[in-house]
């Protein structure tokens, strides 16, 4: 055992902010490169399963725990350099997500401003491109740099070379599993504006505040900054101990992008009800999974033991004091539901990870 840096037997419900799940048989928190090399090499020694955690904020543990080594990435580091009209900030994966925003918004740097009060860490943004509000980090990411688990080398991937799409991208893709993401290199606008492209947001800053009477830089975007927080706050989409609707693991379904015969379809599903709401999107169409789920039959602040559906977010499944079985059962439940009625299948948004092996069934060789 690798004295002070692996623990044995560790509750993991404190670890994410839906608080499920039970306890990781070997736990080690990695604040360097070299300490995940480290532990990868013991965990493969030994031939136990490896989980990556970040912040917790979109993942899942079993109620029987994890039987192998969790590691929490803790790698600091925040350095701005400027270039030009812009500032390349380099960013260690484990610092909060947040408190980047902030300090970028407070240095007058634009592009990161509507993803305000997104929880996690800097590490898990690439994963699945997070995004809010018309924004999202595949806009301003310059580079990403990754430990290959099976060869333990360091590899850098520039933006085209990360696959980014909605939600998506490679490390979620093809290559789940296989990266751990040590630093992020994010490109962002000097003493920049916002662009407010979500109506919804448009709309929440207009009521707050004359954007235009603002100067650029910090005050333009730490005006912005409050009203995103502002928003998401009344949709129980900061995380906040005493918001019972905030514990959960975000949205848990993502937007479906249907071809033009899937939404058709969906329409004569829905047959002479409310009209189908749809977003604009490359591809195909959008049509929102919080519209399915409600119309499903599933409303905000539904209950069923000890879990159910946040009062302000039809996506928010929460944790009221009950079980990661009961909320996967839950999940299940409107999948089939929305299913039946409309015959489009949601798919999952947070990693759910059980006992040994991850439910999605990664077959990958890595450690
Ligand atoms: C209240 C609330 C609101 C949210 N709102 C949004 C939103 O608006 N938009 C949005 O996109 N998401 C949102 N989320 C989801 C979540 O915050 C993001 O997905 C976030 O990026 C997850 O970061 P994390 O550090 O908590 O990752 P974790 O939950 O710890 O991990 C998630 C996945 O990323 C992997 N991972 C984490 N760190 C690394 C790393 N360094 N290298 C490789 N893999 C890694 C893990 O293995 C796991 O597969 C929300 C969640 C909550 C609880």
């Amino acid at each position: 055992m690798l004295e002070g840096i692996i623990r044995e037997n560790v509750a993991l419900a404190p670890q994410t902010t839906i608080g499920l799940g039970g306890r990781a048989r070997y736990f080690a928190g990695c604040g360097s490169v070299e300490a995940l090399r480290v532990c990868l090499t013991w965990a493969g020694e030994k031939g136990l399963p490896v989980q990556v955690l970040g912040g917790g904020s979109n993942i899942i543990f079993a109620d029987d725990g994890f039987g192998g080594l969790v590691l929490k990435v803790d790698l600091p580091g925040m350095t701005f350099c400027e270039a030009g009209k812009w500032d390349r900030v380099t960013v260690g994966a484990g610092q909060n997500w947040d408190a980047l925003v902030e300090a970028c918004v407070g240095r007058g740097l634009a592009g990161v401003e509507c993803l305000a009060g997104i929880p996690g860490q800097v590490g898990a943004t690439p994963i699945q491109n997070v995004g809010a509000y018309g924004q999202e980090v595949a806009e301003t990411i310059a580079q990403v740099r990754a430990l290959d688990r099976q060869s333990l080398d360091e590899v850098v991937f520039d933006t085209a070379a990360c696959g980014f799409g909605y939600r998506h991208s490679r490390f979620k893709g093809a290559d789940r599993d296989r990266y751990i993401v040590t630093e992020v290199d994010f490109r962002l606008r000097r003493q920049g504006r916002p662009s407010l492209a979500y109506p919804e947001l448009r709309r929440h800053v207009k009521a707050r505040v004359d954007l235009d009477a603002l100067e650029s830089g910090s005050p333009v975007l730490g005006a912005v900054r409050e009203a995103v927080l502002a928003l998401r706050r009344s949709k129980s989409m900061v995380v906040d101990p005493v918001d019972p609707d905030s514990r959960s693991a975000g949205s848990f379904f993502l937007n479906p992008l249907l071809s033009r015969q899937g939404f058709a379809a969906l329409e004569r599903m829905v047959g002479d009800g409310a009209p189908v709401p749809t977003f604009a999107a490359a591809g195909g169409i959008k049509v929102p999974a919080a519209w399915l789920v409600e119309q499903a039959g599933f409303a905000k602040g539904f209950r069923r033991g000890g879990v159910g559906i946040s009062s302000h977010h039809a996506l928010a499944l929460i944790n009221r004091g009950g079980s990661a079985a009961e909320l996967l059962s839950l999940a299940a439940d409107i999948e089939h539901t929305v299913r039946e009625k409309f015959g489009v299948d949601l798919e999952r948004e947070p990693v759910v990870v059980q006992g040994l092996k991850r439910h999605s069934g990664s077959s990958a060789p890595w450690r």
